[in-house]
């Protein structure tokens, strides 16, 4: 296979090569012209896609003598007027601060398409958009804003890198159409927006950084420096005021890897915890047509990157766990306690219970881990799109609160009856397990009062539109009206 980083992407004009060949095969063909107006990156990259697609280019530059070795040889670079009137589709490639300095080819734009590619520089959220300025400009023109969330090296190497949808739309259907086709012949996919005034959410996407993250990684970071802290104080701290013994070394791992499965527990059960609320809130208000605070209707669009988090932490639980028995530490440790029996002559005691605790402990990790990743693999995009929504919800809300069960109960197990030891409540400090548990155990608690009969029932009939105020004798017919569908779930 061709090194394809090695190919030149664009080529240099050769020496007699004449553009004109190329086009007048192309219009036998009745190859549609497309024109651009700009010759910087963008530009390049997209007379380069159009021209491999079988399209007929005509670049308007306001230097082309300049700008022509640029370009693929099949392209022609010439004036912005020759560009403008030749073509009826035409790109408009220049920084939307420019784009009034084009006015003067309004007569030759006239009745003409003008694809809007511009980006802002930050997030636009009043309006007008570049596209909507755009079309006041050209009144007579139809424009139609899309490709900005292509970036001029996706549109060099082919849709196979990088994102293949491009957001498209305009007020004029009949305009947007050819572009449709011009996207698809491309190998892009397009989706189609509506109207223009979609521009200003269309040129916001590429500007936003992770938007649906950002509180789901500040809680992550948070809890986290939250609990390796804590864990500090009780196993490292601790133990040197007290009696001047130097733990330090355990900080890069073993206080790391206590407080990552902290981490990953309470995010867990921060996924179920607005659901809950949700069905408490309808149940305390007598119907489901009030609409919940902003706050918990944000936190239950995001309980996907909530359960990625989680699971991160948990995958790192894992590795780290492995990785236990290979430091020096755990080595030195392990001889010295053995060398010391062999000393004292005394035989290593099987303590049946120390060895249940570990075997329970162990599976019931491995467990939670296991449904975990089964959720998070669910959760993409294109597994997700695979499932109905039946079993999308039987995977999320079913498996994940059994996920969330044992997960609880890895930690119980970690436990065992160390919440009864004196010994443990170092500085006065609870051990860590007891604060994890008590959100999981709030959240299963919860959870589980959502089945008592009479609860159910009444959140089933406020799901299918019963309200308190309003009086209305509802009666749900039985198992028909369910589908089999768990009621209590999907919130
Ligand atoms: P660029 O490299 O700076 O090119 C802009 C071009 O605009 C210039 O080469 C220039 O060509 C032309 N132009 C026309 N009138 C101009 C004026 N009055 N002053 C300065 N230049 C003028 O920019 P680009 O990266 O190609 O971006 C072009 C547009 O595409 C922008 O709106 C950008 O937001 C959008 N876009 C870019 C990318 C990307 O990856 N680069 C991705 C998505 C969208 P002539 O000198 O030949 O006239």
């Amino acid at each position: 296979m061709p090194d394809e980083m090695a190919r030149p992407l664009i080529r240099e004009r050769g020496e007699g090569a004449g553009s004109r060949n190329f086009e007048a095969s192309m219009s036998e063909l009745g190859a549609p012209v497309v024109g651009i107006l700009g010759t910087g990156d963008f530009s390049r990259s997209l007379a380069t896609r159009l021209v491999a697609s079988g399209y007929q280019v005509v670049v308007g530059s306001r230097t082309p003598k300049r700008s022509v070795a640029l370009f693929p040889e099949e392209a022609e670079v010439t004036t912005q007027l020759e560009a403008a009137s030749q073509a009826d589709l035409v790109f408009v490639a220049v920084f939307p601060e420019h784009h009034s300095t084009l006015v003067q080819l309004k007569p030759a734009l006239a009745g003409k398409t003008l694809v809007d590619v511009s980006n802002g520089l930050r997030v636009n959220r009043d309006g007008p958009s570049n596209a909507e300025r755009l079309a006041d400009m050209f009144p007579e023109s139809s424009v139609v804003k899309g490709f900005n969330t292509i970036s001029a090296w996706t549109l060099q190497m082919g849709p196979r890198d990088g994102s293949r949808q491009v957001f498209l739309c305009s007020n004029s259907s009949k305009a947007k159409s050819p572009v449709m086709q011009l996207c698809r012949r491309m190998g892009f996919i397009p989706v189609d927006m509506g109207l223009l005034s979609s521009s200003l959410e269309i040129e916001n996407l590429p500007l936003y950084l992770f938007p649906s993250w950002r509180i789901p990684v500040i809680c992550t970071l948070s809890l986290f420096l939250f609990f390796y802290l804590y864990n500090f104080l009780r196993d490292i701290l601790q133990p040197y005021v007290t009696a001047r013994k130097s733990v330090f070394y355990k900080m890069p791992i073993e206080t790391v890897n206590v407080t990552l499965p902290c981490v990953a527990l309470v995010m867990m059960a921060l996924v179920y915890l607005p659901g809950l609320l949700a069905a408490f809130l309808q149940l305390w208000w007598g119907t489901k047509y009030k609409r919940f605070p902003c706050w918990l209707d944000r936190w239950l669009t995001g309980r996907k990157q909530f359960g990625l988090c989680s699971f991160m932490c948990a995958v790192l639980h894992a590795i780290y766990s492995l990785c236990l028995p290979m430091r020096k530490s755990a080595r030195y440790k392990l001889l010295n306690l053995a060398f010391k029996q062999v000393k004292d002559q005394v035989e290593v005691s099987w303590v049946e219970e120390d060895v249940w605790r570990m075997e329970l402990y162990l599976s019931a990790g491995i467990m939670a881990l296991g449904l975990l990743s089964l959720l998070a693999v669910t959760s993409l995009p294109t597994v997700s799109n695979t499932v109905n929504w039946r079993e999308f919800s039987f995977i999320q809300s079913t498996l994940g609160y059994c996920t969330l069960s044992m997960a609880t109960l890895h930690t119980l197990l970690f436990g065992w009856n160390r919440a009864f030891d004196p010994g443990q409540y170092r500085f006065n400090l609870p051990p860590t397990f007891m604060l994890v548990l008590i959100l999981p155990i709030t959240v299963l608690l919860g959870r589980l009062a959502l089945f008592v009969p009479c609860v159910a029932g009444r959140l089933r009939q406020i799901r299918r539109g019963w309200e308190k105020s309003r009086h209305i004798r509802f009666i749900l017919p039985e198992d028909n009206c369910r589908n089999g569908v768990e009621d209590v779930s999907h919130v």
